[in-house]
This record gives structure tokens, sequence and C-alpha cells, in this order.
């Protein structure tokens, strides 16, 4: 099935309906012509981007803002900077209609806006705190220039009372901050947007609550309106709960190990029951990426500072750590306890698959540990292009790449070659290309032929039917 029948339902032409979509989660409703409203959307990053091509797509007409010259530019030309499923086409759609276009800053950007939308960074502060910076930042610049009854939207993550303190920048009487947390998952982010499970918007003034939810109207998805604080602290505790259920299973994993039971079955014993269910209920090499680690250390902080001891929490993060640590110990064992100076092929470094994003990818930290054993790590991630006639590149991001240290990680064009003398192979992405790969041809090129399997991805009877070692996580 092709993208656009099931976004779209073939009936994009702004007749009102739609239909079609594979994820059963009923039909995109696409606004007459001349309905939409008037939005800006500060920030296209991985939520801005499918946010504002989403709205546009519902049928309004959005300017998009973002500080960085570069990657507006790239998107006036119809390209995606980013990875991610079918965000190219939906941007297009926009452009094409005429309802999504981009400009450098925010200020242009807000002129005429009834809706502005903040969808930038809020980072991990130095004691584990949300850092609101850009936020303030973007309030600060908009403040002076937006026309009065403008509602600002909040879909940065940002702890409870933060929509006060955009208020507060602003310094504007005549408009107001509502919160609208983002619940989209990177890889997915298109059909996310386009089939929310949810829509939470959160303000004291609930006439504006409601306009912003009528944005999404053509959604079809369940509206929930609170309190603003509600609806910040509804965000991470989702995102708690999301991890904890990842470092629940990664227990779980290590126990099977300790018992000699295989975590594979016993998730199906547990996923069968659908209060438990089977979603993120699968062992890896430890949760990371853009939000997990950051929002679950802000929470932590959130409670502290109100004097509420989130230890179960707390718990969830010190497991991940720990998760971590194991990984590194299976692949130590993997060579009989010598880091130093071995070969070490790693395959993925993004967070998970279907996304090119590596912020605080576990595969990363993975690998940060085994460098600082004295590894020598040859790396390949589908996202990572090597030029044509260069063997390998550096990746931005990765341990040793700082000011071009040829020591540092290296990622090749191919899994193949990334193999080339390794005394292990470790998987620490679950990218599906890697379970359909040439076997005997990895094994053929590596040192030793031995896996370790961080996402319990591969078949280890096929494997060692070819002659390989292998480890998964609470698996045998
Ligand atoms: P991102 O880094 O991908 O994108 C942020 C964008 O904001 C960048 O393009 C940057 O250039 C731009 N920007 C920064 N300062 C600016 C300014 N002053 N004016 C204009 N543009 C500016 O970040 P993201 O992953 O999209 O996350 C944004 C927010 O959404 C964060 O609070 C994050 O926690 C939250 N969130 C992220 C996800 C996710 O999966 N990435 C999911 C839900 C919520």
């Amino acid at each position: 099935m092709s993208w656009n029948s099931w976004a779209f339902g073939g009936s994009a032409a702004g007749d009102g309906t739609a239909s079609g979509s594979p994820y059963g989660q009923g039909a995109v409703r696409v606004l007459p012509h001349g309905r939409g409203r008037s939005v800006a959307v500060i920030g296209v990053g991985y939520v801005g981007l499918p946010t504002a091509a989403t709205l546009a797509h519902l049928g309004h007409r959005v300017t998009c803002g973002d500080a960085d010259p570069a990657k507006v530019a790239m998107l006036v030309k119809g390209q995606v900077p980013i990875v991610e499923d079918h965000l190219e086409e939906l941007v297009r759609e926009g452009q094409a209609s005429g309802r999504l276009r981009f400009v450098v800053g925010a200020t242009e950007a807000v002129e005429g806006a009834e809706f502005v939308f903040l969808c930038v960074p809020t980072p991990q502060g130095d004691d584990g705190s949300a850092d609101l910076s850009y936020v303030e930042a973007v309030a600060a610049e908009i403040g002076p220039h937006l026309q009065p009854g403008t509602i600002i939207v909040n879909k940065s993550t940002v702890p409870v009372g933060s929509t006060l303190v955009v208020e507060r920048v602003l310094g504007r009487h005549d408009v107001t901050v509502v919160s609208n947390p983002e619940f989209l998952r990177e890889g997915t982010a298109v059909p996310d947007s386009l089939h929310p499970e949810r829509i939470v918007v959160g303000a004291d003034d609930q006439a504006a609550a409601a306009q912003v939810g009528e944005l999404f109207a053509g959604t079809h998805a369940p509206l929930l309106i609170t309190d603003a604080a509600t609806a910040e602290t509804i965000k991470y505790a989702a995102n708690a709960f999301l991890a904890t259920k990842l470092s629940f299973v990664n227990a779980v994993a290590g126990l099977c190990e300790a018992v000699g039971a295989d975590v594979r079955d016993v998730i199906l014993g547990l996923g069968y029951d659908r209060r438990i269910g089977f979603e993120y209920l699968r062992p890896g090499p430890g949760w990371g990426g853009s939000c997990l680690p950051k929002d679950t250390r802000a929470l932590v902080h959130i409670a502290e500072q109100a004097g509420y001891d989130f230890s179960f929490l707390r718990g969830a993060i010190a497991t991940n750590d720990e998760q971590f640590i194991r990984v590194v110990d299976k692949v130590r064992a993997a060579v009989g306890d010598k880091l130093e100076g071995t070969v070490i092929a790693v395959w993925g470094l993004t967070f998970k698959a279907g996304t090119d994003d590596l912020r605080n990818s576990p595969a990363v930290e993975v690998v940060r540990r085994l460098v600082e054993g004295g590894a020598v790590v040859r790396a390949f991630d589908p996202t990572v292009t090597v030029p044509p006639g260069q063997e390998s590149v550096a990746v931005d991001g990765l341990p040793g790449t700082a000011g071009g240290d040829p020591d540092g990680v290296r990622a090749y064009p191919d899994v193949y070659t990334a193999c080339e003398g390794a005394a292990v192979a470790v998987v620490l992405t679950e990218w599906d290309e890697f379970r359909w790969l040439d076997f005997t041809r990895v094994r053929v090129g590596m040192a030793r032929p031995v896996v370790v399997d961080a996402r319990n991805l591969l078949d280890p009877a096929q494997l060692r039917r070819i002659g390989f070692e292998y480890t998964g996580i609470g698996r045998r």
C-alpha cells in the first residue's frame, strides 16, 4: 500500500473526507479549502516538522520558522533533513498545496498567526532539570510581534509550571499560552501525527484549549482538555511509564539468564494478557534517545523540588544504567575478557531503527564504554553515508571523532566491511536488514565468528548452524 493511499484515502482534494488507514484508527478529515487557521510552528526538528506538515495536511496555513538557515534552505527545496518514513511526501504535499512554507527565524513566521506552536529543544540541564533556555529565547523573540489574541501552544516537553514561565517571558496580557504535549515516536512520526492516539491540551483558559483541540479535529483523536500543570505532568508520566516498562523487561531478561528461562517466551506469556500487552516489552541494550533519558531525570528533579521522592523512577533509571554494563560485559566475555586492542564490529548506531537520531543512543553509550576499554570499533549504520571512494567516515557524536582523531570510531559502507578482522559483532540497533545478511560472508571476513545480539534480532539456530557463537539477551 502506498503512503498516499492510507494518508489521503484518495480524497485529499479538500472535500472533507479521507479513508483507508491500515492502522484502523479512522479516517483523516481534511478541511474544505479556505477553512484552515493560520498557524506558525517554531523549530522544525523531529517534532516540529511532522506537526507542521500534519497541520497543513489537515487544511491549515502553516509557516515554519527555524533558527538554522541550512535546514530551512533544504526544506524550501522540499528536502527533509532527517530520516523519517513518508515525511518528505507529506512536506511536499503541503508545499504543493501552498499551505506549508519555511522561513528563517521565529519573528517572520509568527506574523499574522492565530496559533504559534513552540517545538524547540528542552535538553537536560546540569542538575537533571529541563533546560528551558530555548523556549524562553523564542518567547522573548516573538513577544513583541504577536497579534492580539494569539494562542501560544507549547509542544516542547517542559516541567510543570512552564506555561507560566512562557507567559512571563512573552510579557503580553493579550495572548494565551496552552500546553499541548507531543507523543509521536521517531520512526513512525507521520502515522503517529496523522492518527494520534489522543490529543492533550492543558490551559487555564479552557476556550483557548478547545480551539487548539479543534485544529486537530480532522484526526478524530480523543481530545483531553486539562489544566496546564496536568497536561505537562501527563507527558512526563507517559515517558516515565515507558522507560519503566523497558527497564522491567530488561530486568526480567537478566532474571531469565539467571534461572535458565527464555525471555522471548516469557514475553509471549505476558503480552497475551491484555492488562500487560506486548508494546515496549523487548529487551535491548538499554533505553535511550532524545526523550526518555532527559525526561525521566527531569521528572525525578521536578518531584524532588516538590518534596516527593520518586524512588521508583530512580530505580528504573539505575536498572537502565546496569543494562549498558551488562551488554558491555557480554561483549567482554565474548572476547575472552580482553577489550584492549580488540577489533569489534558494531551493527547499528541510532537509538532505534527508522531514524537517524543518535542523541543519547544506547548504541553510542555501549560504543563509548567499549572504546574506553581499549577496543577498536568499526561501525555500520544504514543512516550513515560513506561518500563514494572513501573507505570509512567519522561520525559526529561518536567517541574519538572530536577534532578529527584518526583513531576514533569509524563507520563503514556496509556490514561486511565493518566486520573485517573483527573478533565479535555486536547488534545494537534493530534494523530489519540485519536479519537478511549473507552470514556466511560475514563469518568469512571476521577474525572469530562471534555475535552478541543486544536486540535479540537474529536467529541463534541459523547462526550456530553456520559456525557462529551466539549470545543474546535473556535467551539461549
Ligand atoms: P530538534 O532538536 O529535532 O528540533 C528543534 C528545532 O528547533 C531545531 O531545528 C532547531 O534549529 C530549532 N530551534 C532552536 N532554537 C530556535 C529558535 N530560537 N528559533 C527557531 N528555531 C529554533 O528537537 P525535537 O526532537 O523536535 O524536540 C523538540 C521538543 O519536543 C523537545 O522538548 C522534546 O523533548 C519534545 N519531544 C520530542 C520527541 C521526539 O521524539 N524527538 C517526542 C515528543 C516530544
